[in-house]
């Protein structure tokens, strides 16, 4: 669907003379091939022009290495301020839980993922961690949704607070701490109610859960097709409530990976984990490396 960016500023290259080094007409128009495909892979307008700003700047006057062609060279060097731009901390799958307890608040708009991610995340830390897990669903609105969350965690084996019916979310939050020290568990995980849009009343009850648990990590789950609007969805949030961390899902389909890059830009939050699939293991650390290279295509 995409034509290859290396391809595309080869072409460029290819109508300009040859040099020793980068001119600065050679850079910009090269960055303007590079801006449109930026701006195809989802990347914010703003964003977009103030990455290449950057970009051209590095890139004028350096010399052309023998070994690759101008093309290559300036696919290197966006390619390296890709990842300099996505890169938020130096380990992002290793989470703040130590103390035990310690809780995980999961946040996020309805369907973006995050009871799915909730399980993945749990399962990881189990596994891959040794850490004993509690998870409960504070999503009071769907019993649909308290149901997936007890089902995920019989099969992944982790376990889940008992459901009473009736009960508020800062109740059933208080009820996880509690039940979380007295069982021994080293984490509780509390997957909030989400709502198709950000509205007053969400937000007033994650806030209020979250002073009821003060939590070690607040992750907030978007789905990574929405592009912009996931970067508008972690602004509020973060706004409101407080992020720790973003989770992407849906990388498994063809995003091209441009919501990583304006949201990294605009809310300086970092990118924990991608969601890889509906499937349990479908979750990976972060990888600003593998973002930049499906960004650049
Ligand atoms: P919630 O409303 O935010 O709790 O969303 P859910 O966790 O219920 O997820 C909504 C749908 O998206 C479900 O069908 C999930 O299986 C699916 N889903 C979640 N994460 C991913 C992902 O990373 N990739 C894909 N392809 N589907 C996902």
């Amino acid at each position: 669907m995409f034509e290859n960016l290396s391809e595309r500023l080869s072409g460029v290259f290819d109508r300009l003379t040859k040099q020793g080094a980068l001119s600065e007409e050679d850079v910009k128009a090269a960055l303007r091939e590079v801006r449109v495909a930026l701006l195809e892979a989802d990347v914010s307008l703003p964003v977009a022009r103030e990455f290449v700003k950057k970009v051209q700047d590095k890139a004028t006057g350096q010399a052309v290495t023998k070994s690759v062609t101008p093309g290559q060279q300036v696919v290197k060097i966006v390619h390296d301020a890709l990842v300099d731009v996505l890169r938020g901390e130096e380990d992002p799958g290793a989470l703040k839980i130590d103390s035990p307890p310690a809780p995980i608040l999961m946040v996020g708009l309805q369907g973006g993922g995050k009871t799915t991610t909730t399980g993945k995340l749990a399962k990881r830390l189990k596994d891959k961690e040794g850490k004993k897990v509690l998870m409960a669903s504070l999503d009071v609105y769907r019993p649909a949704a308290m149901d997936q969350l007890a089902v995920l965690g019989n099969q992944i084996g982790v376990d889940t607070l008992p459901i009473v019916p009736g009960q508020k979310p800062v109740d059933i939050a208080k009820r996880a701490k509690q039940q979380a020290a007295l069982g021994g568990y080293d984490v509780y995980m509390l997957d909030t109610a989400g709502r198709l849009q950000i509205d007053e009343v969400l937000m007033q009850e994650v806030e209020d859960v979250r002073d009821v648990v003060s939590p070690r990590e607040t992750l907030l789950v978007v789905d990574g097709l929405t592009g912009q609007v996931a970067v508008e969805v972690a602004e509020e949030f973060d706004a409101k409530i407080g992020i720790s961390g973003v989770v992407l899902t849906r990388m498994d389909g063809d995003g091209r990976g441009g919501a990583a890059l304006s949201m990294r830009a605009v809310t300086g939050k970092p990118i924990r984990f991608v969601g890889l699939g509906e499937k349990m293991d479908a979750l990976e650390t972060f990888e600003p490396d593998r973002i930049a290279g499906r960004i650049l295509g």
